[in-house]
């Protein structure tokens, strides 16, 4: 198992990419989602600014955060079965 890649290490959401995510893009679509859900698509250095203007030109990017800011954030918040859907 010490090729694979383990599960607490994030990926980049970018298709064909395998780097580590460094970003946090959470997102939300008005037309399928209440406003206060938030989608998250994770992004390397590389992919950060292809995935946010693909979900900037559709009005849906809300915010775009570090990782590490991210679950700091969310970890503040307490658990509350949020689960990555
Ligand atoms: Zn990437």
């Amino acid at each position: 198992m010490s090729d694979e890649t383990p599960d607490e290490t994030p990926i980049c959401s970018a298709k064909g990419c395998r780097a580590a995510a460094v970003w946090v893009l959470a997102w939300n679509n008005p037309k399928i989602h209440t406003p206060e859900r938030r989608k998250t698509w994770l992004a390397c250095e590389e992919h950060r600014g292809h995935l946010s203007a693909f979900l900037g030109v559709r009005g849906f990017l809300k915010d775009v955060v570090t990782l590490e800011e991210w679950e700091a954030s969310r970890s503040s918040e307490g658990p509350e079965g949020s689960e990555r859907s």
